[in-house]
């Protein structure tokens, strides 16, 4: 197969931003995993099940297709229907973690990302990608940032988007909590790969990080 990059690290780092610039600078496929996690709680959320009952979420993950479209503009549908703003809404951010936690979900989504990226020429972002979904991949980026910066940037991002009523001490603790919940998980949990670079994004601007990432792919 081509070469692939993984970049993974936690809630806010810039990963998906970075990643989709990364891929366009390099002419390669992006597979954005956390969108697919959040997609099919989404989902889950819609159908109106008990979000603990994993045997019934299990066979929902099973009946849920992904597509990821990118014109006119990147979206993502679930069976047909685009929920490109729909998965990004608070709810679904507070409960996507519950979701990721479930050994049946991951193992029908990493089977679909494995698939997606068996030929490589891709960028895929996440928190297992390096660990687990591809421990293979050429380039292995884990992408970080302080809180107070992650919950800044996030602050900027949701006051462009007409919501400037969120404090940064709530978004603190909405990131912190979903920073634990997937670093403690029992399967796969977040973590850094023994052999991924990290880089610490707080003073760097998003051109940095994408030359230091075309630079790694490129050597
Ligand atoms: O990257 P993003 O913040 O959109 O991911 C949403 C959530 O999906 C994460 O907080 C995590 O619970 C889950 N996720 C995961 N494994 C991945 C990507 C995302 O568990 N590879």
């Amino acid at each position: 197969r081509q070469p692939m990059i993984a970049i993974d690290g936690p809630a806010g780092a810039g990963k998906s931003t970075v990643a989709r610039k990364v891929a366009e600078v390099l002419g390669l496929f992006y597979l954005d995993t956390g969108a697919m996690y959040r997609a099919l709680t989404w989902f889950i959320l819609k159908s109106g099940v008990d979000l603990g009952d994993e045997p019934t979420v299990a066979e929902l993950a099973s009946q849920c297709q992904i597509d990821f479209v990118n014109t006119p503009s990147p979206s993502v549908f679930v069976n047909g229907e685009d929920v490109t703003q729909a998965i990004r809404t608070p709810e679904v951010t507070a409960r996507v973690s519950a979701i990721a936690a479930q050994g049946a979900v991951r193992a029908v989504l990493v089977r679909q990302q494995q698939h997606y990226g068996q030929r490589g020429g891709i960028v895929i972002d996440g928190r297992d990608i390096g660990t687990h979904v591809f421990p293979d991949a050429e380039v292995k980026i884990f992408l970080t940032a302080s809180i107070a910066e992650r919950a800044r940037r996030r602050q900027v991002d949701l006051k462009n988007l007409g919501q400037s009523d969120v404090t940064l001490g709530d978004l603190e603790r909405a990131i912190a909590e979903r920073d634990r919940q997937d670093s403690t998980r029992a399967i796969s949990p977040l973590r850094k790969a023994d052999d991924a670079i990290e880089i610490k994004s707080d003073n760097l601007t998003i051109e940095e990080v994408l030359g230091a990432i075309v630079t790694l792919y490129q050597a």
